[in-house]
């Protein structure tokens, strides 16, 4: 007697596969299913809304159960996957004959777990943004440094980096990780931990080399001991996450913190680079910017505009595309029109190299490239070649003999799915024809015999049919059946149906076996091909990732020509000095929403040089104070990214640091104490921003009381001019601040007029010299729609409060016998007890490891 409680063949090897999912949940594929059990089956069907049904026992309780069929797995998988799940997928791995061969006919079909799907690992179509990346990060820290490696398995992008810690999380911002590995127990933030082991420097390197089977990492420029434990431990979660099949990296590119524009995590989300604070992709700056024409170009542009370059040459050459496109409308017009017609072969490549790649895909590959090749052309003959379209154009050729051999080997428009054949063109190998003429000619045989049989029986209804379990059968209706039912008909009966009735007939197997057999054998002969066509595009994998590559650059060029036509942008000039010079600028965003609601956007001047570099910006609430702010920063951003700005005439030193904080009551979402977080961020400005640096602030101060936040923002205006000595835009409704113009001499006062025509207030969102004569808070009150009595009461409040004041000398009494920001800083630092000598004195330098050592000396570093 078996145990009734002992598991089934088929539950025991479920329960081994869940636990190699471990946390992920586990498609147990039967049939045309993927079927999910227990917990699994739970959550699955909670996040799906589908049905939760049972299946047997187990330990004495129904088996909860769901599925998904697996035609339409991806759809199903895509919403698991943004609900944060991780999904192990169980493929048999024999065909039920293999099985029944290996264990006589009860045995349970071999499966094992071909992929793990997660986040940051996917390829397919149907789960990916087209126009954004999809970056998987692994960060490792070692010695006191931070290695980051991040890929886009999609396209086989591939960077390392390593930074100071306090610089990881602006790096991550920047690329905003679909997932982020890293080890367990480690401070490091991370939505999936693997063991240390994993972070290792010196097996880092093995797995480098040898995924690009080099001898030598030195051609790339050689890597630090950090980036390789990170890079080690990103190649080894692809390797767990595919089982084994590693997708397409193209060498990895080393990107230093110095490269780029450094904008913190903070400045990023205020200004809205590329996606709003509500995480939405329309209203930030990238949508308002893209006029890109292919998913490659605006992945590029939300990468370009993320990180804006530091390097003047590099920036030039990306601008002076951007010119041959704008000057240039029919090339642009040609460029933009061949682009939008060509598939994303990036994308095609990272599935056909992951191997889940489609006749399709090739299909996309052949067209894609033959594309890039007749662009070639079109560019080559541009008369005037900026020195970037020099290096580009070889990059866009030399795919001829893949995209011949594609050209020959594939049907104009291959399938998505592969199983049912018809890929391979005809006359691309005569074997496979002669077997699809065979199959032809059963099918036509078979045609014939139906002829036969329906004049032999008399049966006009007669059919012959073809299903998975029956293969090739005739089909009658039932109440025509019986003359067939007889043995001397010749036909054996094999089911019966509703309606219907099924039959063997004479001859029928004969032919039948012929056309599956051609049929099965045709399939074969062109899955065969369909792998050798992939082996060969996946051999020119790097080149083929070049050209999209440069297929990109090009998209985003002529999208920057396109948007600045429409508008009338400039290309900015760029200055090594750090001066900020716009004329006429503008907010492409905020102006969108103006001219959709009938407004007209008012541009805006600016003007910083090294001695006079800080403005202070005064004004009425809405006047137009936040936006001028920030058009600026864009400007910087946009310039510096290689775009042309919204603007009639710019010039800018290059910046090397953006900072960006608003006041903590326009922050009201976020959950720290807000004001916290104000004072926390305008820290870090503080102790980072150099000379070269672009400050904008707004209202900071505001999130506490009257005296405090006036206090503050005093100081804070005076450490910047004085200290940090960067460009500045602080605005503020603090009109006390204004009293700074007399002291700093760097400081001008700037306001956004206002005017009360008819007692009604009349913001005009016009920058002007000086200060703003008054503030306008009652009348924005007003204007708001605050009751006309609590507005009138609130009018005779001020009064008192202004007499009051007049008597007092004010909110600002005092300040002017303050002594000056650096004296009184200086005499600070001279009492300061000094933290560097205290710590050095306790080191015992004779009883230091060595490792012990530099871990002092980071210390050290950190105090200084
Ligand atoms: P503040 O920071 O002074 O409170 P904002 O910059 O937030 O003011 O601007 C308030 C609103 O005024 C914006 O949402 C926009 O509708 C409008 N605005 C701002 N600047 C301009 C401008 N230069 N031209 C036209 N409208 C503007």
């Amino acid at each position: 007697m078996p145990d009734p409680a002992a598991p089934t063949p088929m539950m025991a090897q479920y329960h081994r596969l869940k636990a190699e999912a471990e946390d992920a949940l586990l498609f147990y594929r039967m049939g045309d299913f993927f079927e999910l059990f227990f917990e699994d089956a739970k959550a699955a069907a909670a996040t799906l809304d589908i049905a939760l049904t049972s299946r047997g026992e187990h330990g004495g309780s129904k088996v909860p159960m769901c599925g998904v069929p697996v035609h339409a797995a991806d759809a199903y998988l895509a919403r698991l996957i943004r609900a944060g799940h991780r999904v192990a997928i169980a493929e048999q791995i024999e065909t039920p004959a293999q099985a029944k061969a290996r264990g006589g006919s009860k045995a349970l079909v071999e499966r094992g777990i071909v992929r793990v799907v997660t986040a940051g690992t996917l390829t397919e179509e149907a789960l990916l943004d087209a126009r954004a990346a999809n970056w998987l990060a692994a960060v490792a820290e070692v010695g006191g440094r931070v290695g980051l490696a991040a890929c886009d398995v999609s396209t086989g992008r591939f960077e390392l980096a390593e930074l100071a810690p306090e610089q990881l999380d602006a790096e991550l911002a920047r690329l905003s990780p679909a997932e982020t590995v890293a080890a367990e127990g480690g401070a490091l933030a991370a939505t999936t931990r693997r063991p240390r082991a994993m972070f290792d420097a010196g097996e880092g390197e093995r797995r480098l080399k040898a995924l690009h089977n080099v001898a030598t990492l030195d051609g790339w420029g050689g890597f630090g001991r950090a980036e390789l434990a990170a890079a080690g431990a990103l190649i080894a979660y692809l390797d767990e996450a595919g089982r084994g099949a590693l997708p397409f990296l193209e060498p990895p590119v080393r990107r230093m913190a110095s490269d780029h524009m450094a904008i913190d995590a903070a400045t990023r989300e205020s200004l809205e680079l590329t996606c709003t604070a509500a995480g939405a992709r329309k209203g930030s700056l990238l949508d308002a910017v893209d006029r890109t024409v292919t998913g490659a170009g605006a992945r590029l542009l939300a990468a370009d505009l993320g990180a804006p370059l530091t390097d003047r040459l590099a920036i030039e050459a990306r601008l002076d595309l951007v010119a041959l496109f704008r000057a240039d409308e029919p090339l642009r017009h040609a460029v933009r029109t061949a682009l939008k017609a060509a598939p994303d072969i990036g994308r095609a490549l990272g599935r056909l190299a992951a191997g889940r790649g489609s006749p399709r895909d090739l299909g996309s590959l052949r067209d894609g490239l033959e594309a890039a090749a007749r662009l070639h052309d079109r560019l080559a003959a541009a008369p005037d070649r900026p020195p970037l379209l020099g290096e580009l154009l070889p990059r866009l050729v030399g795919h001829g003999a893949l995209t011949d051999h594609l050209a020959r080997a594939l049907v104009p428009t291959p399938p998505v799915d592969a199983s049912a054949g018809g890929y391979i063109a005809e006359g691309y190998d005569a074997a496979l024809d002669a077997l699809r003429g065979t199959g032809g000619e059963g099918r036509r045989a078979i045609a014939a015999l139906e002829a036969r049989y329906r004049q032999q029986t008399g049966i006009a209804a007669l059919r012959i049919r073809h299903n998975g379990v029956l293969g090739y059968h005739v089909e009658v209706p039932a109440k025509a059946a019986d003359p067939l039912m007889r043995a001397e008909s010749g036909f054996t009966h094999r089911q019966t149906l509703a309606g219907a009735v099924r039959f063997n007939a004479p001859d029928l197997a004969e032919v039948a076996s012929r056309v599956t057999q051609a049929g099965a054998h045709a399939l074969t002969a062109e899955a065969a091909h369909l792998e050798a066509l992939t082996g060969e595009a996946v051999g020119c994998a790097p080149a083929i990732a070049a050209t999209a590559d440069a297929l990109a650059r090009i998209d985003v060029a002529a999208s920057h020509a396109e948007r600045a036509e429409e508008d009338g942008w400039c290309r900015p000039e760029l200055a090594d000095h750090p001066c900020f010079e716009v004329e006429s600028g503008r907010h492409p965003v905020v102006e969108a929403a103006a001219r959709a609601a009938g407004a007209r956007f008012v541009a805006n001047d600016l003007s910083l040089s090294p001695d006079a570099r800080l403005w202070l910006v005064t004004g009425p609430n809405m006047g137009g104070k936040s936006t001028f702010l920030r058009q600026n920063a864009l400007v910087a951003v946009l310039a510096q990214a290689g775009a042309p700005v919204p603007a009639v005439r710019a010039r800018i030193g290059l910046v090397d640091r953006l900072f960006s904080r608003v006041g903590a009551s326009d922050n009201l979402a976020r959950g720290r104490s807000t004001f916290m977080v104000e004072m926390v961020e305008t820290a870090a400005i503080l102790s980072t921003a150099t000379e070269r640096s672009f400050v904008i602030l707004d209202e900071v101060g505001r999130g506490t009381s009257t005296y405090d936040g006036l206090a503050i923002a005093w100081a804070v205006v005076e450490a910047i001019h004085e200290t940090n000595r960067c460009r500045c835009l602080f605005a503020t409704h603090y009109h006390e601040l204004t009293r700074l113009a007399e002291r700093l001499d760097a400081l001008s006062l700037h306001h956004v007029r206002a005017r009360e025509w008819k007692g009604e207030l009349v913001l005009l969102h016009e920058v002007a010299a000086g200060a703003a004569d008054r503030s306008y808070g009652l009348a924005v009150a007003k204007l708001a729609g605050l009751p006309p009595p609590v507005v009138s009461r609130a009018k005779s409040v001020l009064t008192k409060l202004e007499a009051g004041r007049a008597k007092t000398g004010g909110l600002a009494a005092g300040l002017d016998d303050l002594p000056l920001f650096a004296a009184a800083a200086a005499r600070e630092e001279a009492e300061k007890p000094d933290a560097v000598r205290a710590a050095l004195a306790e080191i015992d330098a004779d009883a230091l490891t060595p490792r012990e050592a530099l871990e002092a000396l980071y210390r050290l570093k950190g105090i200084a």
